[in-house]
């Protein structure tokens, strides 16, 4: 069969291949762990519950505006003034089927093809496949070995004369790492000065622990949002625990909204108003949701940083932010594909080979969901790679003996 060859060479999501695969395997009968995918455990807030329903009993589940139903633009303007301390207009506005779409939409609408994308090592796994579906060609800025913050002085170097933009995750998927203040402004800076986008993918940043913050780039440019080159991009699914309901949201200029819009409108035409609704009900709903949401994944951060101490040989930059920690596996093994897929088939744990995000070398361990799957999950772990653990687990109502150290 003749595909398209630019189709054919996007990777697959390698976080919904092995949610799949934990899906079958725990359909067999099997007691798997899913430390793999990054969504909470937490019912949907009440009043976005509420908001989708009276949208739905009203009968009226019609298209929207391309670029979003005025009431959640006006939803996302108030959060944009009350979190980023930024007015802005309806037309900076575009309301996405998830943050997802939202990168895609600005990535297809900035890019020439060729044009350069720079991308900070640990990445989340879609950046790079998303600008080669662009027709760009994502620049991969690895931090230096033992830490999870890049150099500037590296930013700076990778930029050439074909770069459109830097994509930046803080705090970061996958390794909870919340960028220092310092290492922003200097980018904010040097965006402004080279004409560079600053794609910033806020999509965890309220998500932080211990007092840590996200300072959004905003804070760093006295330029209005027309004519600044910052871009960022939101959402429902992390903060709100709202991964089903596919609400994102970008603020950008009103020359490149005018573009997504219409790139929008020409392909998922809008987001259902039913989701809309629900967004929008969340925004405007009691924020304590938010902030019950992360006490609870702090404290899950806690105890995943409780049973990691012992375990010997794994090192561990602590997260500060989002659900993920990055722990450092050389001491078992390089190749970090072997390793998950090791712990998968001899301790039923889900996780992600740090491979697929520009880290070799790592795993990928989520801690949203309940603190039995972090206690449980990384007990496995341990039994299965570290030799000084005790020589025998439980996994489901099965005992099982390490025969292979
Ligand atoms: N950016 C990052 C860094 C993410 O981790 C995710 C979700 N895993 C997204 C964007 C996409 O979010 P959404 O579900 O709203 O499409």
């Amino acid at each position: 069969m003749k595909l398209s060859k630019l189709a054919s060479e996007i990777a697959e999501s390698p976080t919904f291949a092995l949610n799949e695969e934990a899906r079958l395997l725990r359909e067999r009968g099997e007691a798997v762990i899913n430390l793999g995918i990054g969504e909470p455990k937490n019912k949907t807030p009440i009043s976005a519950v509420l908001a989708s329903a009276a949208k739905l009993t009203s009968g009226e589940v019609k298209y929207t505006p391309p670029d979003g139903l005025p009431s959640m633009k006006k939803a996302v303007i108030r959060y944009t003034e009350e979190n980023y301390d930024r007015l802005v207009a309806p037309e900076n506005v575009s309301i996405t089927n998830g943050a997802k779409q939202s990168l895609f939409n600005i990535l297809y609408s900035i890019l020439n093809p060729q044009d350069e994308v720079i991308v900070i090592a640990p990445y989340w796994v879609s950046y790079n496949e998303m600008i080669k579906m662009c027709m760009g060609i994502p620049v991969v800025v690895t931090p230096e070995d033992g830490t999870f913050t890049p150099r500037f002085e590296d930013i700076e170097r990778a930029v050439t004369s074909s770069t459109r933009a830097i994509i930046v995750n803080s705090p970061n998927n996958p390794s909870g790492a919340i960028y220092p203040p310092e290492l922003i402004e200097k980018i904010v800076n040097m965006c402004e000065k080279k004409g560079i986008f600053m794609i910033c993918d806020d999509i965890y940043h309220k998500l932080t622990f211990d007092g840590n913050v996200a300072v959004p780039a905003y804070h760093f440019t006295k330029k209005d949002i027309e004519n600044s080159h910052i871009i960022v991009v939101n959402g429902v699914a992390k903060l709100y625990g709202m991964t089903g309901f596919r609400i994102g949201w970008v603020i950008a200029p009103h020359d490149l909204s005018r573009v997504m819009s219409n790139v929008l409108a020409q392909t998922t035409s809008c987001v259902s108003p039913v989701a809309q609704a629900a967004a929008e009900g969340a925004l405007n709903g009691l924020q304590s949701v938010v902030e019950a949401l992360r006490l609870q994944i702090q404290n899950n951060r806690d105890v995943l940083l409780q049973e990691m101490r012992t375990f010997n040989g794994v090192r561990l930059i602590e997260p500060a932010g989002t659900f993920y920690a990055l722990p450092d596996i050389r001491a078992f093994s390089s190749n970090s594909v072997e390793v998950s897929k090791f712990l998968l088939k001899k301790a039923m744990v889900v996780t992600v080979p740090g491979k697929e995000f520009g880290m070799e070398g790592h795993i990928r361990i989520s801690f949203a969901g309940s603190v039995k799957d972090v206690t449980d999950g990384i007990a496995r772990i341990k039994w299965a790679l570290d030799p000084t653990s005790p020589n025998e687990i439980y996994i489901g109502d099965k005992k099982m003996k390490r025969d292979w150290m």
